[in-house]
């Protein structure tokens, strides 16, 4: 089998676009999701012949890139197709029913979303212009693999556009009991189910999203289902668990270089080589960060004879800081940092460094390997890729991974010490032990996560995904 073409639609474009004299830069972002469909064009250029090698990525397109010429829009891996819409349509689209109703319902939030008719009239609306935009130029023979929330209803629109194409759908958030669905207004939920299964193949991170998914579609349609399978009058939808991962390889390797080692000594040094418990989160409710803060207080009033020898080093990155639940955690976590530090903190000691900031990559890197415990407490996560990152970076088979079981990553890592964020006693336990483990327990564990982060890489996902595809396609031969 083989694809003419592979086209990516996600809400965001793989670059940001930096205007400079010569002419529009185009300036590559670094996530999973980019990397891991870079090794699958690499997998497709090398496997199939025919297959172009430029790889199309379809993504909203904000007010910068409206001034640039679209011929210019494209580096030697990705053409960029911006997706363009009037602004109202884009807030009630992303700012309302994306972020203020699916991300909070979907994460367990019922109480943070906001029902609005109009939001879902401008959703149907911008998936309507991602459609129009993507019909004007696939082709048969073309694989199209759409991504995630904001995109629910694409895949059947393309579907009833164009009956023949492949098509997958990849959703990167929990999808929820249909307790959570039940709350959405019928003909919504009707829309959104029907929506995704559109797609061929359909892809969650762990086999609880799945069934939850599969009790969805059992609730909201009549359609049987068998094994893996949504049985349609025409055809079937492949419905599977493909946990997302990350370049092991890149974060295994990066913690030896220079700058790394330099600003990971410079900050051990600064922090007079207390122990360091880290954490990085986007600022989300979603992150349990306040309980995180609080199961830490609780450990330091237990425990005072670790006070002074230990930091937590407490980093959140800016995100969705104008929505009023954002600003709301926002002056919480802070509250709780400056009462714990006030409490606990003396003229030489601050048992809390916090910071409201992103990262560079040395830095990210510098605080995964120079720290003792990395403390994961979400709430509520689709999968969670600092977890990794951290395990992934911790050649030294040093480190201790403390993480929720509310994280998609929980059912990968199980030799991490896995705690309910919400039990702060349990935290304040967690972290104890993991300041106490012998160097030979932190080995046994590290070296099983890691073999298994090893394995199971985004390149493996980005792989899995593509050869699903390829069984859709040789159980329908008459495709051609
Ligand atoms: N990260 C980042 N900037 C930073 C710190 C971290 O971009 O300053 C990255 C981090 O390396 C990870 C991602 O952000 O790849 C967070 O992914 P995760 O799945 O853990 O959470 P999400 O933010 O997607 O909910």
């Amino acid at each position: 089998s083989s694809f003419k073409r592979l086209l990516i639609v996600s809400y965001r474009l793989p670059f940001t676009v930096k205007q400079t004299e010569q002419g529009a830069e185009l300036i590559q972002n670094s996530g999973g999701l980019v990397s891991a469909v870079l090794s699958m064009a690499e997998r497709m250029g090398q496997s199939q012949e025919g297959m172009a090698s430029k790889i199309h990525w379809l993504g909203h397109g904000d007010a910068s890139l409206q001034q640039i010429d679209p011929a210019t829009l494209e580096n030697d891996t990705f053409v960029a197709h911006p997706v363009f819409m009037d602004e109202v349509v884009h807030k009630g689209f992303y700012e309302g029913f994306s972020n203020d109703l699916i991300w909070p319902l979907f994460h367990y939030f019922p109480s943070y979303a906001s029902f609005r008719e109009s939001d879902f009239d401008h959703y149907q609306q911008a998936n309507t212009r991602f459609l129009e935009e993507l019909t004007a130029f696939v082709e048969p023979g073309d694989l199209v693999w759409i991504h995630d929330f904001q995109l629910m209803l694409l895949p059947d629109m393309l579907r009833q556009a164009m009956p023949n194409i492949t098509i997958g759908y990849f959703f990167h958030i929990p999808f929820p009991s249909y307790e959570i669905i039940k709350l959405l207004p019928r003909t919504w939920r009707q829309a959104l189910v029907r929506g995704i299964l559109g797609a061929d193949i359909v892809g969650f991170h762990t086999v609880d999203y799945v069934q939850y998914f599969m009790q969805s579609v059992s609730e909201v349609t009549n359609l049987p289902i068998i094994g893996q399978r949504i049985v349609l009058p025409d055809r079937s939808v492949v419905v599977r668990d493909f946990p997302i991962s990350i370049d092991f390889n890149k974060f295994n390797l990066t913690g030896q270089e220079t700058d790394v080692v330099e600003t990971r000594q410079h900050y051990q040094n600064l922090l007079r080589n207390n122990k360091i418990i880290f954490s990085v989160d986007r600022l989300d409710y979603t992150k349990g960060i306040t309980y995180r803060l609080q199961g830490y207080e609780r450990f330091l009033l237990q425990n005072p004879d670790w006070h002074d020898k230990v930091t937590f080093v407490i980093t959140v990155v800016p995100s969705r800081d104008k929505i009023g639940h954002y600003q709301e955690i926002k002056r919480e976590i802070e509250e709780t940092v400056g009462r714990i530090n006030g409490l606990f903190g003396t003229i030489g000691w601050r048992p809390i460094v916090y910071s409201y900031t992103s990262l560079t990559f040395t830095e990210l890197m510098a605080l995964y390997t120079g720290c003792d415990i990395a403390l994961i407490t979400p709430i509520r996560d689709g999968m969670n890729l600092v977890c990794k990152e951290f395990v992934a970076s911790r050649q030294d088979l040093h480190g201790v991974l403390i993480l929720s079981e509310l994280a998609g990553a929980a059912q990968e890592l199980k030799e991490a010490v896995i705690i309910n964020p919400t039990d702060t006693q349990e935290v304040a336990d967690a972290i104890k032990q993991g300041l106490n483990m012998s160097p030979q327990e932190q080995e046994r564990r590290l070296l099983s996560m890691r073999t298994h982060l090893q394995n199971h890489n985004v390149f493996r996902w980005s792989s899995e995904f593509l050869t699903a595809f390829d069984d859709v396609l040789s159980n329908q031969p008459d495709m051609e």
